[in-house]
């Protein structure tokens, strides 16, 4: 198989973590002879610095053309002060939007040797292994109108939650194929005693659902949701939910497997090239120190081998090569352990071209 990578490094920890990332899709492309090529480009607060702009039309038609896009983390202090519209997060709203990102897909597991490294009590997550699926070009971040002004001597602020029926039915849809796959169960989160646009949603989820007759779907209040993620995440299979509901659940379920540096994530559109990182920031505080953990971008290139090039085989066994890695104890300082980027990035390697 043949593909293109466009890998956009970024700042801080970004191009330390990548580096890793690349070094096992390049390894996957020569142990199973397919073709993968790979591209750089500055990307955020590096873009900013030498173009003026976090994104620049060259590197959005090289990711527009690509196979997908491998992402790092944008952002810093340095760039803080920055002007809203060339802030290094401005490229990254712009390159979704851009790629008609509707759905970003969490998946959280946690490795057995790590749930001393989650505050959760150890019974709670066993057999966690869950999927959050995002909507990420609707709702209450995109509505408009949205103001704040000041009528007839008050300050009033408005933003607006706004749904089309089709932005509901192909992220659950999305939802429902993803759960077809796993263990047939899709939990539709929403706030349907309230709001308007819940109400649609859960209409439309159970419409959609009703096209799967493989997959069972439940209904659940966002509020339960939020109680449940922490009492008892092994409920769960695959959580689908709109925007801002999926922000505030996708940062609360990345709790339960101990560290940030751990979880991958995958941002996808209706075909075109999908968008693969982690689900962590750009660490200013450890950049530079070559101490990152780069284990959750190294499995965001999984989830790039099985959402982009349908290679499942080679998806797994990345993913099977993490988990020997872990299991081996090599671990980051994220994670109490002592080792260095590189040391854990060479292990996965290892156990990568060992286990096939
Ligand atoms: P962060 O995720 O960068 O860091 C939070 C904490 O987790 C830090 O202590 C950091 O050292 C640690 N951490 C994160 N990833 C790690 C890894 N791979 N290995 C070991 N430790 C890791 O969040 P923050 O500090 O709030 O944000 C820093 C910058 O990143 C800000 O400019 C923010 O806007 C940006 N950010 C970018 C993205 C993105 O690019 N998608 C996401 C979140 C934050």
């Amino acid at each position: 198989m043949k593909a293109h990578i466009v890998v956009l490094p970024g700042d801080g920890i970004g191009p330390e973590v990548t580096g890793e990332a690349v070094r096992v899709l390049a390894a996957v492309s020569t142990v199973f002879g397919h073709e993968f090529t790979f591209q750089e480009h500055l990307f955020g607060g590096a873009s900013i610095d030498a173009h003026g702009v976090p994104l620049t039309e060259q590197t959005l038609a090289a990711c527009k053309s690509s196979s997908a896009v491998l992402l790092g983390a944008v952002g810093g202090p340095r760039w803080d002060a920055s002007p809203v519209d060339i802030r290094p997060e401005r490229g990254l709203l712009a390159l979704r939007k851009e790629l008609g990102l509707f759905a970003n897909l969490r998946p959280v597991k946690v490795h057995p040797a790590l749930v001393g490294a989650s505050p959760l009590k150890e019974h709670l997550l066993r057999d966690v292994d869950l999927l959050v699926v995002r909507e990420l070009t609707g709702g209450l971040y995109f509505g408009m109108p949205r103001f704040t002004r000041e009528e007839g001597g008050t300050v009033r602020s408005v933003d607006t939650l706004e749904y089309t029926k089709a932005e509901i039915e192909r992220v659950v849809e999305l939802a429902c194929k993803l759960a077809a796959q796993r263990k047939r169960k899709v939990t539709s989160v929403d706030k349907a005693n309230v709001l308007e646009t819940s109400r649609l949603w859960r209409k439309t989820a159970t419409e959609v659902a009703a096209r799967h007759p493989g997959v069972a779907i439940e209904h659940m209040l966002v509020d339960t949701a939020a109680m449940r993620l922490i009492a008892s995440p092994a409920w769960f299979d695959v959580v689908v939910t709109e925007n801002m509901f999926g922000d505030i659940l996708t940062d609360e379920a990345s709790v339960l497997a101990g560290s940030m540096g751990m979880l991958p994530s995958a941002s996808l559109g209706e075909g075109g090239p999908g968008v693969y990182e982690p689900i962590h920031g750009s660490a200013p505080d450890i950049a530079g120190r070559g101490v990152a953990n780069p284990l959750g971008t190294i499995l965001s290139a999984a989830l790039l081998l099985r959402y982009s090039l349908n290679a499942e085989t080679e998806a797994a066994a990345v993913e099977r090569a993490v988990h020997a890695t872990i299991t081996a104890g090599l671990r980051t300082p994220d994670l109490g352990g002592q080792q260095t980027t590189r040391q854990v990035g060479n292990r996965v390697l290892e156990e990568l071209k060992s286990g096939v």
